[in-house]
């Protein structure tokens, strides 16, 4: 049991918080304000070598491992969530699929570019009417000749739209099994396909300088060696992507948690009240002493679930455990900041209020917290 840094990871994880510091913080604020998507950034966490992390060299990937993935994620996420998710959803959502399913055909195409960061993709599951049941998918495929025939509509798709997005992998129902229930596959839909339709940009509350779309599939044909892994296998491929991208959220949600750590004791020893720092007060002190402690407990608990995953155990329940407490603490921490900086807690100029809006989220994107206890009241047997 040493749950202490390898000289690689610390390596790769003061990287990327000198990168954050210096590179991310002075511009992201403007783009934040005005939802823009921060390309030079990108390129520049793409030279890096951060989109390539978990993957192996063979397709220009870096060799690491998925656990590099996550401590680049909380370093990142310490200063700003909109980076942080972009490159979560590049690399659990985009490229992944395409590196654990995809034939060598798919790979070739599809990886060198992505794992450069040069070029996006999106993970296309949830649609309008249905998020949390996954298996509710209405979108459907039909083979016709050696075209898929796409129809049906996709909901809130990270990085589906940027202008280097290359392609989305969609679920789709492609038959009914012989127990009558949806057979699902998974499709990719390169970007510029007629009859695929990326929406403007949502307006959101949090993640503005994050790139999220509406996608329409209206007769959208793509050759039949589009489908990715096997027919109807679908279902299988989402929820194991979904339980490894859930260990990269609650690494996501500690950076930030952990961000409002620092940011609050930077404030506390500025801001003076009643003829002192406010840091001097008991009651701040224990705010911020509760922040680090949920940073520091969430922490452990991706910690664990990654060095299970790393180990081929089983860690679907510790995945569920660390993305619901991690987003919990981070919605906590996020509160507490903002108490601890007043009303200009409230000004986006300071980095808790981006902070505060991006923290709902989390409990909310790649499995609601209701989904993950229902993840860990199945998985104890209930
Ligand atoms: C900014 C953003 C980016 C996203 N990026 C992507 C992406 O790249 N790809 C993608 O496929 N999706 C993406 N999503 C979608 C996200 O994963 C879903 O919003 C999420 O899974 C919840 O689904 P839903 O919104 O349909 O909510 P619903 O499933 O409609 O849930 C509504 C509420 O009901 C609760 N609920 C549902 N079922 C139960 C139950 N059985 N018991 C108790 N409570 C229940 C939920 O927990 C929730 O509180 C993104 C969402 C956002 C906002």
């Amino acid at each position: 049991m040493d749950f202490r840094l390898s000289e690689e990871h610390q390596a790769l994880r003061d990287s990327v918080r000198d990168f954050a510091r210096e590179v991310v913080a002075p511009v992201i604020a403007e783009h934040y304000e005005q939802h823009t998507f921060p390309y030079e950034v990108i390129r520049q966490m793409g030279k890096m070598g951060l989109f390539g992390l978990p993957f192996s060299e063979e397709y220009g990937g870096m060799g690491g491992d998925y656990f590099a993935l996550c401590l680049a994620l909380e370093e990142l996420a310490r200063v700003d969530s909109s980076v942080a998710i972009t490159l979560e959803a590049a690399v659990s959502l985009g490229a992944m699929p395409i590196y654990r399913f995809g034939t060598e055909e798919q790979k070739a195409r599809w990886l060198p570019k992505l794992l450069s960061g040069e070029a996006l993709a999106g993970f296309g599951l949830t649609e309008p009417g249905t998020g949390s049941d996954a298996g509710g998918t209405e979108t459907r495929a039909v083979l016709d000749g050696d075209e898929w025939v796409i129809n049906g509509s996709k909901a809130f798709i990270t990085n589906s739209g940027t202008d280097i997005t290359v392609m989305v992998t969609v679920t789709a129902v492609t038959g009914t099994r012989p127990d009558g229930a949806k057979e699902l596959s998974t499709i990719i839909v390169p970007s510029g396909t007629p009859g695929f339709t990326v929406a403007p940009g949502y307006s959101k509350v949090g993640w503005t300088a994050s790139d999220t779309h509406e996608l329409t599939f209206d007769d959208c044909r793509v050759p039949a060696e589009n489908l990715l892994g096997e027919r109807g296998r679908g279902f299988a491929q989402f929820l194991r992507i979904l339980d490894e991208g859930r260990i990269a959220i609650a690494a996501l949600a500690v950076g930030l948690a952990q961000g409002c750590v620092d940011e609050s004791i930077k404030y506390a020893g500025e801001r003076q009240a009643f003829g002192q720092p406010i840091g001097n007060y008991q009651a701040i002190q224990f705010k911020v002493a509760d922040m680090e402690m949920k940073a520091h407990t969430a922490r452990l608990a991706y910690y664990d679930a990654a060095a299970r995953m790393l180990a081929g155990e089983p860690f679907k329940r510790q995945a569920a455990i660390a993305k619901l407490h991690a987003s919990t603490i981070a919605v906590d921490n996020a509160r507490e900041a903002t108490q601890i900086h007043g009303g200009y807690g409230f000004m986006n100029e300071y980095p808790v209020a981006r902070f505060w809006r991006d923290s709902k989220i989390l409990e909310i994107g790649e499995g609601t917290s209701e989904v993950q206890r229902m993840i860990i009241a199945r998985d104890l047997g209930m």
